[in-house]
């Protein structure tokens, strides 16, 4: 018989596991609320890790594993979709803490150049006049919020199922075989109250300028610069552990606009200002996990900083964790 699945949560995290799992004998259900500071709704959409020697080990694994497993579904999508949902391929240019990412980069597998070469090879628009930085190649981009709406029409062609609702206990799916909590920083709410998980507020903002300044993701201070096809230039994120508050305040987006000034000019137009919560835990490793009490219900939250990027690995953990006996 079908198996019936039930997944609380239409984030990234939600919307990726259930497009993972339409792809088998399931019948799949998607639960969700409209709730303000979605973190996926706010998301720059890089596809890697920005820091990876910040991270604990399993951590980087996961998002190395989520980059194959993206980079393979972007592949497969035609020309016209991967520019619906601006799919394109940068560098990251690193400007600072280049002693720790030299000492991470030379160790792993990742494409990486560290040579004294003249940055404008690269950002002829950039003010920066040293030659002390990092280039790692080959990274993916999308706009998160036009691949979520993408991946929606895509998941009720395979017949899943969105009904908009709030969920305030896992008891009112008993029907369904399993229930996927991927709730993202709200996710605590619905499951155990003992387990590790915060909101950490995060401030976006976007430019628009009148032609192409940028070409790769530029970071610098923990704060990145990335422009898409249509010159908009997305800078982002402020890093603030204040609960689930909702302001956008006036001191996010000077240090954001700041940056930017700093680095290209003032030939800008401001468009917008964002804000979301990314699911936190402790040990920055997701909850990726059977509930003790009840084997049908699995977590699938706690991403953190990473979501985006580790969507379809942590989807393929779920998998497994539904068929392991
Ligand atoms: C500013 C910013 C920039 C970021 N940039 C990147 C990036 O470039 N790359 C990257 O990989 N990650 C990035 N992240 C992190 C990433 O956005 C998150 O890790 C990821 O979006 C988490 O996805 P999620 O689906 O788990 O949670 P969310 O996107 O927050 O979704 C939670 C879902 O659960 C639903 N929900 C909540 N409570 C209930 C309930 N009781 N009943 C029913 N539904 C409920 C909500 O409506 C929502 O649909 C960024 C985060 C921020 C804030």
């Amino acid at each position: 018989m079908t198996k019936t699945i039930a997944v609380i949560g239409s984030g990234m995290t939600g919307l990726v596991t259930a497009l993972s799992l339409s792809k088998y004998e399931y019948e799949v259900t998607i639960f969700s609320s409209n709730i303000k500071g979605e973190a996926s709704k706010a998301a720059a959409g890089i596809l890697f890790p920005l820091y990876p020697w910040k991270n604990s080990e399993n951590m980087v694994q996961l998002c190395l594993q989520g980059k194959v497993l993206f980079d393979n579904y972007l592949k497969n999508l035609n020309k016209k979709e991967q520019e619906k949902i601006s799919y394109q391929k940068k560098n990251l240019i690193l400007l600072d803490e280049n002693n720790e990412a030299l000492n991470f980069y030379q160790k792993s597998k990742i494409n990486f150049l560290s040579q004294k070469i003249d940055i404008n090879n690269f950002e002829p628009c950039i003010n920066y006049n040293q030659n002390d930085f990092i280039v790692v190649k080959d990274i993916s981009c999308i706009d998160t919020s036009n691949l979520m709406k993408y991946m929606e029409v895509e998941l009720k062609k395979a017949n899943v199922q969105f009904i908009k609702k709030k969920i305030n206990k896992t008891s009112e799916l008993k029907k369904f075989d399993h229930i996927i909590v991927c709730a993202g920083a709200w996710s605590k709410s619905i499951t155990n109250k003992n387990i590790s998980l915060y909101p950490i507020k995060g401030q976006i903002i976007k430019v628009r300028s009148e032609s192409q300044k940028v070409r790769n993701i530029i970071l610098e201070n923990g704060i990145y610069i990335m422009q898409r096809p249509d010159n908009i230039s997305i800078i982002g994120a402020t890093v603030e552990n204040v609960g689930f508050d909702l302001k956008k305040t006036e001191e996010a987006k000077k240090l954001l606009l700041d940056q930017y000034e700093r680095r290209f000019d003032k030939n800008y137009t401001f468009l917008d200002h964002l804000v979301g919560f990314r699911p936190t835990t402790i040990d920055n490793y997701p909850h990726i996990i059977k509930c003790n009490d009840n084997p049908k219900i699995i977590y699938n939250f706690g991403h953190n900083r990473y979501g985006v990027l580790t969507s379809f690995a942590s989807a393929e953990i779920v998998y497994n964790l539904i068929n392991e006996n």
